[in-house]
Protein backbone atom coordinates (compact mmCIF):
# COMPACT_ATOMS: atom_id res chain seq x y z
CA UNK A 1 0.00 0.00 0.00
CA UNK A 2 1.15 3.45 -1.08
CA UNK A 3 2.62 5.98 1.57
CA UNK A 4 -0.24 8.24 2.93
CA UNK A 5 -3.21 5.81 2.21
CA UNK A 6 -5.72 6.80 5.02
CA UNK A 7 -6.64 4.09 7.28
CA UNK A 8 -9.11 3.10 9.90
CA UNK A 9 -8.36 0.77 13.04
CA UNK A 10 -11.48 -0.64 15.01
CA UNK A 11 -11.01 -2.17 18.08
CA UNK A 12 -13.56 -4.23 20.18
CA UNK A 13 -14.31 -4.35 23.44
CA UNK A 14 -12.93 -7.75 24.12
CA UNK A 15 -9.54 -6.80 22.83
CA UNK A 16 -9.25 -3.84 24.80
CA UNK A 17 -10.81 -5.49 28.18
CA UNK A 18 -10.04 -8.03 30.87
CA UNK A 19 -12.14 -9.00 33.93
CA UNK A 20 -13.96 -6.00 33.59
CA UNK A 21 -11.31 -3.51 33.15
CA UNK A 22 -9.05 -2.39 30.57
CA UNK A 23 -6.12 -4.55 29.18
CA UNK A 24 -2.97 -2.71 29.91
CA UNK A 25 -0.73 -5.28 28.03
CA UNK A 26 -2.96 -4.75 25.07
CA UNK A 27 -3.55 -1.28 25.30
CA UNK A 28 0.20 -0.58 25.32
CA UNK A 29 0.65 -3.35 22.26
CA UNK A 30 -2.16 -1.42 20.39
CA UNK A 31 -0.56 1.89 20.83
CA UNK A 32 2.64 0.76 19.93
CA UNK A 33 1.05 -0.88 16.49
CA UNK A 34 -0.88 2.56 15.73
CA UNK A 35 2.33 4.97 16.39
CA UNK A 36 4.15 2.60 13.84
CA UNK A 37 1.37 2.82 11.59
CA UNK A 38 0.95 6.71 12.04
CA UNK A 39 4.60 6.90 10.72
CA UNK A 40 3.10 5.45 7.64
CA UNK A 41 -0.43 6.28 7.02
CA UNK A 42 -2.82 8.46 7.84
CA UNK A 43 -4.87 6.66 10.80
CA UNK A 44 -8.34 7.26 12.46
CA UNK A 45 -9.06 4.44 15.42
CA UNK A 46 -12.33 3.63 16.32
CA UNK A 47 -12.61 2.55 19.56
CA UNK A 48 -14.86 0.50 22.12
CA UNK A 49 -14.30 -0.18 25.67
CA UNK A 50 -15.39 2.89 27.04
CA UNK A 51 -17.81 0.90 29.65
CA UNK A 52 -15.05 -1.20 30.81
CA UNK A 53 -12.95 1.82 31.58
CA UNK A 54 -15.69 3.17 33.52
CA UNK A 55 -16.82 -0.25 35.26
CA UNK A 56 -14.01 0.21 38.11
CA UNK A 57 -15.24 3.59 39.37
CA UNK A 58 -18.83 2.46 38.94
CA UNK A 59 -19.93 -0.73 39.45
CA UNK A 60 -23.63 -0.89 38.70
CA UNK A 61 -25.47 -3.76 36.60
CA UNK A 62 -24.19 -3.83 33.61
CA UNK A 63 -27.49 -5.88 32.15
CA UNK A 64 -29.80 -2.43 32.39
CA UNK A 65 -29.02 -0.09 29.12
CA UNK A 66 -29.29 3.25 31.17
CA UNK A 67 -26.26 2.46 33.67
CA UNK A 68 -23.99 0.94 30.92
CA UNK A 69 -24.77 4.31 29.15
CA UNK A 70 -23.98 6.13 32.49
CA UNK A 71 -20.39 4.06 33.19
CA UNK A 72 -19.92 4.30 29.69
CA UNK A 73 -20.24 8.61 30.31
CA UNK A 74 -17.82 8.28 33.30
CA UNK A 75 -14.97 5.78 31.14
CA UNK A 76 -14.71 7.61 27.73
CA UNK A 77 -12.53 10.47 29.01
CA UNK A 78 -10.32 7.67 31.42
CA UNK A 79 -10.29 5.66 27.86
CA UNK A 80 -8.92 8.89 26.12
CA UNK A 81 -6.65 9.70 28.73
CA UNK A 82 -5.29 6.24 28.71
CA UNK A 83 -4.65 6.39 24.85
CA UNK A 84 -2.61 9.89 25.63
CA UNK A 85 -0.53 8.64 27.81
CA UNK A 86 0.93 5.72 25.90
CA UNK A 87 0.98 7.81 22.79
CA UNK A 88 3.05 10.25 24.58
CA UNK A 89 5.95 7.87 24.37
CA UNK A 90 6.25 8.10 21.09
CA UNK A 91 5.08 11.95 20.52
CA UNK A 92 1.71 11.69 19.62
CA UNK A 93 -1.39 12.81 20.82
CA UNK A 94 -4.92 11.90 20.30
CA UNK A 95 -8.50 13.74 20.05
CA UNK A 96 -11.51 12.36 20.86
CA UNK A 97 -14.97 12.24 18.19
CA UNK A 98 -17.77 11.43 19.38
CA UNK A 99 -20.34 10.69 16.49
CA UNK A 100 -23.44 8.20 15.67
CA UNK A 101 -24.63 6.76 12.74
CA UNK A 102 -27.45 9.45 12.44
CA UNK A 103 -24.43 12.48 11.75
CA UNK A 104 -23.78 10.65 8.53
CA UNK A 105 -27.40 10.77 7.34
CA UNK A 106 -26.61 14.63 7.73
CA UNK A 107 -24.61 16.44 4.91
CA UNK A 108 -23.69 19.31 7.30
CA UNK A 109 -22.72 17.28 10.12
CA UNK A 110 -20.44 14.30 8.16
CA UNK A 111 -19.06 17.35 6.55
CA UNK A 112 -17.68 19.42 9.83
CA UNK A 113 -16.96 16.00 10.96
CA UNK A 114 -14.70 15.08 7.95
CA UNK A 115 -13.04 19.02 8.25
CA UNK A 116 -12.16 18.44 11.79
CA UNK A 117 -11.13 15.16 10.82
CA UNK A 118 -8.66 16.15 7.79
CA UNK A 119 -7.46 19.01 10.03
CA UNK A 120 -6.26 16.64 12.80
CA UNK A 121 -4.73 14.02 10.07
CA UNK A 122 -2.72 16.82 8.81
CA UNK A 123 -1.31 18.13 12.05
CA UNK A 124 -0.32 14.27 12.82
CA UNK A 125 -2.89 13.68 15.03
CA UNK A 126 -4.64 10.39 16.35
CA UNK A 127 -8.61 10.94 15.64
CA UNK A 128 -10.11 8.72 18.39
CA UNK A 129 -13.64 8.16 17.47
CA UNK A 130 -16.52 5.99 19.71
CA UNK A 131 -20.40 5.74 19.29
CA UNK A 132 -21.64 8.83 21.68
CA UNK A 133 -23.41 6.68 23.99
CA UNK A 134 -25.75 8.91 25.78
CA UNK A 135 -27.44 9.52 22.51
CA UNK A 136 -27.24 6.53 20.88
CA UNK A 137 -27.44 3.16 21.62
CA UNK A 138 -26.39 1.04 18.51
CA UNK A 139 -22.79 -0.20 20.11
CA UNK A 140 -23.89 -0.55 23.23
CA UNK A 141 -27.30 -2.70 22.47
CA UNK A 142 -25.81 -4.54 19.40
CA UNK A 143 -22.03 -4.82 21.23
CA UNK A 144 -19.92 -3.26 18.96
CA UNK A 145 -18.68 -0.62 16.59
CA UNK A 146 -18.36 -2.77 13.33
CA UNK A 147 -21.17 -0.33 11.48
CA UNK A 148 -20.04 3.33 12.41
CA UNK A 149 -15.99 2.18 11.36
CA UNK A 150 -17.69 1.53 8.21
CA UNK A 151 -19.24 5.01 7.77
CA UNK A 152 -16.42 6.68 9.28
CA UNK A 153 -13.63 4.65 6.30
CA UNK A 154 -16.30 5.22 3.54
CA UNK A 155 -17.28 8.83 4.58
CA UNK A 156 -13.73 9.84 5.33
CA UNK A 157 -12.59 8.60 2.60
CA UNK A 158 -10.26 5.96 3.81
CA UNK A 159 -9.12 3.13 1.44
CA UNK A 160 -8.99 0.06 4.11
CA UNK A 161 -10.92 -0.74 7.41
CA UNK A 162 -8.69 -2.54 9.71
CA UNK A 163 -10.93 -4.83 12.04
CA UNK A 164 -8.78 -6.18 15.69
CA UNK A 165 -11.06 -8.78 16.58
CA UNK A 166 -11.01 -11.21 19.19
CA UNK A 167 -11.21 -13.75 16.24
CA UNK A 168 -7.91 -13.31 13.74
CA UNK A 169 -10.13 -14.09 10.81
CA UNK A 170 -13.44 -15.05 8.73
CA UNK A 171 -14.03 -18.69 8.45
CA UNK A 172 -16.11 -20.56 6.40
CA UNK A 173 -18.13 -21.62 9.92
CA UNK A 174 -17.73 -20.79 13.48
CA UNK A 175 -14.47 -21.39 14.37
CA UNK A 176 -15.01 -21.65 18.13
CA UNK A 177 -17.71 -24.53 17.73
CA UNK A 178 -16.36 -26.05 14.24
CA UNK A 179 -12.46 -27.19 15.47
CA UNK A 180 -12.62 -28.01 10.92
CA UNK A 181 -13.28 -24.01 10.54
CA UNK A 182 -11.04 -23.20 7.76
CA UNK A 183 -10.09 -19.21 7.35
CA UNK A 184 -10.81 -17.15 4.05
CA UNK A 185 -7.71 -15.40 3.64
CA UNK A 186 -9.69 -13.23 0.73
CA UNK A 187 -13.56 -12.62 -0.06
CA UNK A 188 -14.39 -10.67 -2.60
CA UNK A 189 -18.31 -10.91 -1.75
CA UNK A 190 -20.23 -11.29 1.27
CA UNK A 191 -23.44 -13.94 0.19
CA UNK A 192 -26.33 -12.06 1.01
CA UNK A 193 -27.71 -15.51 2.92
CA UNK A 194 -24.71 -14.90 4.88
CA UNK A 195 -25.81 -11.76 6.29
CA UNK A 196 -29.94 -13.03 6.67
CA UNK A 197 -29.41 -16.05 8.47
CA UNK A 198 -26.67 -14.77 10.41
CA UNK A 199 -28.86 -11.56 11.69
CA UNK A 200 -31.60 -13.65 13.53
CA UNK A 201 -27.97 -15.04 15.08
CA UNK A 202 -27.01 -12.07 16.56
CA UNK A 203 -30.20 -10.63 16.98
CA UNK A 204 -30.98 -13.44 19.65
CA UNK A 205 -28.07 -13.30 21.49
CA UNK A 206 -27.44 -9.12 21.04
CA UNK A 207 -23.77 -9.19 20.53
CA UNK A 208 -21.56 -7.88 17.69
CA UNK A 209 -20.33 -11.21 16.02
CA UNK A 210 -19.58 -12.22 12.76
CA UNK A 211 -22.06 -10.84 11.27
CA UNK A 212 -22.35 -7.04 12.14
CA UNK A 213 -18.64 -7.34 10.12
CA UNK A 214 -19.95 -8.64 7.12
CA UNK A 215 -22.73 -6.21 7.01
CA UNK A 216 -19.05 -3.56 7.53
CA UNK A 217 -17.42 -5.30 5.14
CA UNK A 218 -20.71 -5.67 2.40
CA UNK A 219 -21.08 -1.80 2.81
CA UNK A 220 -17.16 -1.39 1.90
CA UNK A 221 -17.02 -3.72 -1.12
CA UNK A 222 -20.22 -2.01 -2.83
CA UNK A 223 -17.91 1.39 -2.17
CA UNK A 224 -14.37 -0.48 -3.46
CA UNK A 225 -13.18 -0.23 -0.28
CA UNK A 226 -11.04 -2.71 1.48
CA UNK A 227 -11.76 -4.16 4.93
CA UNK A 228 -9.22 -6.52 7.11
CA UNK A 229 -10.13 -8.74 9.94
CA UNK A 230 -7.19 -9.49 12.07
CA UNK A 231 -6.04 -10.99 15.58
CA UNK A 232 -6.12 -7.67 18.15
CA UNK A 233 -4.59 -10.48 20.55
CA UNK A 234 -1.64 -11.27 18.04
CA UNK A 235 -0.39 -8.52 15.87
CA UNK A 236 1.88 -10.06 13.76
CA UNK A 237 -0.59 -10.57 10.96
CA UNK A 238 -1.70 -7.18 10.65
CA UNK A 239 1.83 -5.77 10.88
CA UNK A 240 3.25 -8.36 8.64
CA UNK A 241 0.15 -6.89 5.87
CA UNK A 242 0.75 -3.74 6.81
CA UNK A 243 4.37 -2.85 7.25
CA UNK A 244 5.65 -5.92 4.91
CA UNK A 245 2.98 -5.98 2.64
CA UNK A 246 2.96 -9.83 3.42
CA UNK A 247 -0.33 -11.63 3.93
CA UNK A 248 0.46 -14.17 6.16
CA UNK A 249 -2.86 -14.45 8.39
CA UNK A 250 -6.56 -12.12 8.59
CA UNK A 251 -8.66 -12.02 5.82
CA UNK A 252 -8.66 -9.09 3.02
CA UNK A 253 -12.56 -8.31 2.20
CA UNK A 254 -11.73 -6.46 -1.64
CA UNK A 255 -13.33 -6.22 -4.56
CA UNK A 256 -9.77 -6.03 -6.48
CA UNK A 257 -8.50 -9.41 -7.95
CA UNK A 258 -4.72 -10.18 -8.04
P1 LIG B 1 -15.07 -8.33 18.56
O1 LIG B 1 -15.61 -8.15 19.94
O2 LIG B 1 -13.62 -8.65 18.52
O3 LIG B 1 -15.41 -7.21 17.64
P2 LIG B 1 -17.03 -10.49 18.29
O4 LIG B 1 -16.70 -11.34 19.46
O5 LIG B 1 -18.22 -9.62 18.35
O6 LIG B 1 -15.73 -9.63 17.89
O7 LIG B 1 -17.16 -11.42 16.97
C1 LIG B 1 -16.23 -12.41 16.66
C2 LIG B 1 -16.79 -13.78 17.02
O8 LIG B 1 -17.69 -14.21 15.98
C3 LIG B 1 -15.74 -14.88 17.06
O9 LIG B 1 -15.12 -15.00 18.31
C4 LIG B 1 -16.53 -16.15 16.70
O10 LIG B 1 -16.91 -16.89 17.82
C5 LIG B 1 -17.81 -15.63 16.04
N1 LIG B 1 -18.00 -16.19 14.69
C6 LIG B 1 -19.15 -16.75 14.24
N2 LIG B 1 -19.03 -17.19 12.97
C7 LIG B 1 -17.75 -16.91 12.58
C8 LIG B 1 -17.01 -17.09 11.35
N3 LIG B 1 -17.57 -17.65 10.26
N4 LIG B 1 -15.72 -16.66 11.30
C9 LIG B 1 -15.16 -16.04 12.38
N5 LIG B 1 -15.81 -15.84 13.55
C10 LIG B 1 -17.10 -16.26 13.67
Amino acid sequence: MEKRCRVVVKVGTHVLSEQNRLSKSRMLNLVEFLASLMDRYEVILVSSAAVAAGYPMLKLDKNRLHNRQAIAAIGQPQLIATYNRKLEKYGKVAAQLLLTADDFDSRKRSYHAKCTIETLLKHGILPIINENDATATEELVFGDNDQLSARVAHYFDAQLLILLSDIDGYYDKDPNKNSDAVMKKIVHKIDPEDLEVADEVSFVFATGGIVTKLKAADFLLKRKRDMFIASGFDLSDIKSYMFDGVHKGGTLFTTEHS
